[in-house]
């Protein structure tokens, strides 16, 4: 596909020049040329008001995906337990089922795991397509990509949601190339175009500068992963549903890695993404002994300790604490950010916080304008008489 120019169209108002984004416009004397460096994307076209910027490229044309049908959510498990993210894609598959028509169908593959269909169905699945085999026990990549692989040529879904958890991220982009078809990795909102009926995915972009929404038009199924954290799971009222089993397909050379054994990295007791109150420090607790007192402080009302991503890379709390865009979503009733300014990454991990607190010395942080309780003070005089207060309290009860 090529750009050109017809001289005797161009009357040098040079719109196209500014209008390239590769620096691919050439003028010699008040005529435009086109240099190789050229993408083709077209800006200069758009621009020219003479017609004189030519070019040989098609307008695409868009497939007919009417038989693609079905919001369809990997339902992650481990060791047979469901991933809470999964819960939370049911609950968003369902509002983009009403607003298509459609109807939300959750995989489930393993192998000993029929019993969790019952709680996929009472979160959302209308069907769940269950796909049980001793390869399949243990996650890996191969034997999963083949089951889904086939699932899709089957029956042909037009969207399919995984969790952004190690697992969706391994698995999604294998999948989407073996079936030819776009991703979206990690997005934070899906909303139906109410138009074309195609899903948005909307993502951080630039270094979380920018949200950028995706279409993907020319491919089925429209594949995203999501955050964990970032969605609501929902039980639905009635609990009509069905389960499909599936005929299991996997290429002998998927098995022929054989898993040796899994170590399990220990965890801390509450999980980030479940923790119903969680106690953030940043960059203000100064160091890991500043950390105690935050650990103290959730001690007491029963939370989970989190942080910048100062306060990993400072090695004050592990990498699995951080919270924002490149750490993770958090939803919990209560944050308390002590010592954390607001910066726009970080605010994208714990923006779905019913209340925030914000203990900060600076006035101006922008972490006040997200809060619904601002303190301003030094933490290090904050925090403790925080605990003091609520440990009179608890003894008090
Ligand atoms: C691509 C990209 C991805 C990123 N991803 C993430 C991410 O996932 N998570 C994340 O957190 N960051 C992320 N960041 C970094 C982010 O931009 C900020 O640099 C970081 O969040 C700032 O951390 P902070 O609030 O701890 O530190 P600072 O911005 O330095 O703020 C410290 C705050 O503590 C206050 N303070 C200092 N002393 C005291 C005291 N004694 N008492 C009370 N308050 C005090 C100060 O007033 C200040 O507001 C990312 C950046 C980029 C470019």
């Amino acid at each position: 596909m090529t750009v050109w120019v017809e001289a005797d169209l161009c009357n040098g108002c040079r719109r196209c020049l500014k209008a390239c984004p590769y620096g691919a416009i050439e003028f010699s004397g008040e005529k435009a040329s086109v240099l190789e460096r050229c993408t083709s994307c077209g800006a200069c076209i758009e621009v020219c008001r003479q017609s004189a910027m030519k070019s040989d490229i098609r307008p695409r044309s868009v497939p007919d995906f009417s038989d693609r049908k079905g919001i369809w959510v990997f339902a992650e498990q481990r060791n047979g337990q469901l991933a809470h993210g999964a819960l939370e894609l049911l609950g968003k598959a369902r509002q983009l089922a009403a607003e298509l028509g459609e109807d939300v169908c959750a995989l489930l593959l393993g192998h000993g795991v029929s019993q969790l269909a019952e709680t996929l169905i009472r979160y959302g699945a209308r069907t769940v397509y269950l796909a049980e085999h001793e390869a399949l026990a243990d996650y890996r990549t191969l034997p999963y990509t083949d089951v889904l692989e086939d699932l899709i040529e089957r029956h042909r879904p037009g969207i399919l949601l995984m969790s952004a958890t190690h697992i969706g991220r391994d698995l999604a982009p294998r999948l989407s190339r073996r079936v030819g078809a776009g991703l979206t990795a990690d997005c934070t909102d899906l909303e139906v175009d109410p138009d074309e009926k195609i899903l948005l995915q909307t993502r951080p972009a630039f270094g979380g500068n920018v949200m950028a929404t995706i279409v993907n038009r020319y491919s089925r199924p429209q594949m995203a992963t999501v955050r964990p954290g970032v969605m609501e799971a929902h039980q639905r009222p009635g609990n009509e549903g069905r389960v499909v089993t599936t005929p299991v397909s996997i290429h002998e050379k998927s098995i022929a890695a054989k898993l040796l054994g899994a170590v399990r990295e220990k965890k801390d007791a509450v999980k980030l993404c479940e923790a119903k109150v969680i106690v953030a420090g940043g960059r203000g607790v100064g160091d890991a002994g500043g950390f105690r007192v935050l650990e103290e402080l959730a001690e007491i009302v029963n939370g989970a300790v989190a942080g910048t991503r100062v306060a990993v890379e400072e090695g004050w709390i592990s990498a699995d604490r951080q919270v924002g865009q490149t750490g993770q979503s958090v939803r919990p009733e209560l944050y308390i950010a002590c010592g954390i300014s607001g910066a726009i990454q970080h605010r994208a991990g714990m923006l779905n916080s019913r209340y925030v607190v914000a203990i900060n010395k600076d006035p101006r942080a922008p972490i006040f304008q997200v809060a619904d309780w601002g303190i301003r003070g030094d933490l290090r005089e904050v925090v403790p008489e925080l605990v003091r207060q609520l440990k009179s309290e608890v003894r008090q009860a």
